[in-house]
C-alpha cells in the first residue's frame, strides 16, 4: 500500500532519492517467513519505515544529497539500519535532504528540492524535509531523520509531524555520514508521539561502534508515551523560555504556541517562564562550530576513496584531482561551510572564534543545567516561521540559518527535544517544542503524549 501510495503522489512530492521496491517486497517477504517460523517479532514488525539519505544502507545507494557521493553503494549498514532490519521494519527507500544535512528548506540537495505535501509551493523544512514529507504524505507511516542543529524536529513543525531529537549519544552514530560530530543525533519521525517512542526504542541504546554512544539503556520512552496518553500533567512544571516567547517568531506562530501553554495548564502543568539568557548566542556560537566540525569531516570526500572523481586523465597531479572533484562534487552551501570552518579553526583564528563558540558552549549548557532545577522541561515553538516559499530564503544564508533559532541551544547542550503539532496559522502547521535534560528522553514523550 505504501509503495502504490509513494508512486501515486512522489512525482509532486519528490520526498525520495531512491524507492528500494525490490528490497522493500523482499523485507516484508522475510518478514512474513520469521513470523510463519515461530519467532516472537517487536511491535514494529512488517512496518514500512523510510530512512534519511544521510545513513549507510548496505547495497543500497547512499547519496547525502550530494553529488560527490552519487552513485555510491556503501558495502556496509548504519546500527540504526541495521536495528531496523533486525526489528523486522521494511525500509522503503531513502529520503531527500540538504546537501550533507545542511540546510533548512531542502532546496539545497543536489537532487531537486522535496515539497510541503500541505501547499506543494513551500518548503517541508531541512535538512530532513524528505523524511517528514514522506510521513505527512502518507508514504510512509515512519521515517528516520538526523538533527545537528533542528533537522528533524523543525521539518516536523512545518509539515504537522512528530519528530524527536534522542539525547545526543542515545542513538548510534556509526554509518550516520558525518556533518558535526558532537553534535549529529539520529532520530524518529512520525505522525503520532507513540510512534515515535516505539521506533526510538527500536533504535536507540548503546553502540559499541560510536565512541560517543551512551553505555545506558535507553529509557522506557514507550510506556512514558503511553502513560502520557492519558493528558494529566499534574506535578509537572515546564518552563517558557522568555528569550523565545516575545519576538523573534512570527505572529501567528506566537499565537499557536500560547494556545498550547494554555492546554498544557489545562492538562494541570505548572507553567513558569525562565530565562535562559545565553541562548541569544546559540547560532552564532552552533554557526562556528558545526562549520568548523564539517570543514575536518568532510576532508575525507578526496575523489580517491569515494564516489565522484573529477578530471584523473592521467596527467593531472592528485592535487588538482581532488580540487577539481570537490569542486564539482560539493554544492555553494557546503563550500560555504569549508571555507568558514577551515578559518574558524586556523591558527591565530582558533581562539578568537572556535575557542570563543565553544565557551558559548558551555554558558549555554550551564543555563539548561539552571533551568532543569526549576522545571522538569522547557518549551517554545519549535521555529519562527511556518513553512515559507520555494526561493524565499535561498539568496541570505542567515535568513535561512534563523530557521533554527529555537532547536539549536539543544543540540549545542545534547539533551533530548521534540517537536509536535500544535495548531495552525494560516493553514499552516505549527510546532511545538519540548526540551528535557540529557537522558530523560522519557519525560520529554510523557509531556508530548498528553498533548495529542
Ligand atoms: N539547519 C541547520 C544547518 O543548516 C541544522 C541542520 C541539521 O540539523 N542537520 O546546519
Amino acid at each position: 500500500a505504501h509503495l502504490d501510495r509513494i508512486t501515486a503522489v512522489e512525482d509532486r512530492v519528490h520526498a525520495f532519492l531512491h524507492v528500494d521496491t525490490e528490497g522493500a517486497l523482499a523485507a516484508a517477504r522475510a518478514v512474513d517467513a520469521r513470523r510463519a517460523a515461530g519467532e516472537e517479532l517487536g511491535p514494529l514488525a512488517g512496518v514500512p519505515v523510510a530512512v534519511k539519505d544521510v545513513l549507510t544502507t548496505k547495497g543500497v545507494p547512499t547519496t547525502v544529497g550530494s553529488r560527490i557521493l552519487e552513485g555510491w553503494r556503501p558495502p556496509y549498514d548504519s546500527t540504526i539500519v541495521e536495528r531496523l532490519r533486525a526489528a523486522g521494519t521494511v525500509m522503503l527507500g531513502k529520503t531527500n535532504m540538504d546537501e550533507f544535512a545542511m540546510g533548512s528548506s531542502t532546496e539545497y540537495s543536489a537532487y531537486g528540492p522535496t515539497y510541503n505535501p500541505w501547499d506543494l509551493t513551500r518548503i517541508p523544512g531541512g535538512s530532513g524535509g524528505g523524511s517528514a514529507a514522506a510521513v505527512a504524505a502518507y508514504e510512509a507511516p515512519l521515517a528516520i531523520g538526523s538533527d545537528t542543529g533542528g533537522s528533524i524536529r523543525q521539518p516536523g513543525a512545518v509539515t504537522g509531524t512528530v519528530g524527536a531529537k534522542p539525547t545526543y549519544g542515545g542513538t548510534s552514530r556509526y554509518g550516520l555520514v558525518a556533518f558535526s560530530s558532537s553534535l549529529d543525533t539520529p532520530g524518529p519521525c512520525s505522525r503520532t508521539v507513540l510512534d515515535a517512542a516505539l521506533l526510538h526504542a527500536v533504535i536507540g541504546g548503546h553502540d559499541p561502534r560510536d565512541s560517543t554512544s551512551i553505555p545506558q539503556p535507553v529509557p522506557d520512552v514507550v510506556a512514558a508515551a503511553k502513560a502520557g496518553a492519558t493528558g494529566d500533567l499534574s506535578g509537572v512544571r515546564l518552563g517558557v523560555v522568555t528569550e523565545f516567547s516575545g519576538e523573534g517568531a512570527e505572529p501567528g506562530v506566537a499565537a499557536a504556541f500560547r494556545e498550547s501553554v494554555d492546554t498544557l495548564r489545562k492538562l494541570g502543568a505548572e507553567i513558569v517562564e525562565v530565562s535562559c539568557p545565553h541562548f541569544e548566542y546559540a547560532l552564532p556560537a552552533y554557526y562556528l562550530i558545526a562549520p568548523s566540525e564539517c570543514s575536518s569531516n568532510l576532508a575525507r570526500f578526496d575523489g580517491v576513496r569515494f564516489g565522484l572523481r573529477t578530471g584523473d586523465d592521467g596527467n593531472r597531479s592528485l592535487e588538482e584531482v581532488m580540487s577539481l572533484t570537490r569542486e564539482a562534487g560539493f554544492g555553494p552551501e557546503v563550500k560555504r561551510r569549508i571555507i568558514l570552518g577551515t578559518y574558524a579553526l586556523s591558527s591565530g583564528y582558533y581562539d578568537a572564534y572556535y575557542g570563543q563558540a565553544q565557551k558559548v558552549r558551555t554558558l549555554i549548557t550551564r543555563d539548561f543545567t539552571a533551568a532543569f532545577e526549576q522545571v522538569d522541561a522547557l518549551i517554545s515553538p519549535t521555529t519562527p516561521f511556518v513553512a515559507f516559499p520555494m526561493g524565499a530564503r535561498t539568496d541570505d544564508p542567515y535568513q535561512m540559518y534563523l530557521a533554527d533559532l529555537f532547536t539549536i541551544p539543544t543540540n549545542l547542550y545534547g539533551g533530548p527535544a521534540i517537536s509536535v503539532p500544535c495548531g495552525l496559522s494560516e493553514g499552516l502547521p505549527v510546532g511545538l517544542q519540548i526540551m528535557a535534560p540529557t537522558m530523560a528522553d522519557d519525560r520529554m514523550y510523557r509531556i508530548a503524549a498528553a498533548l495529542e
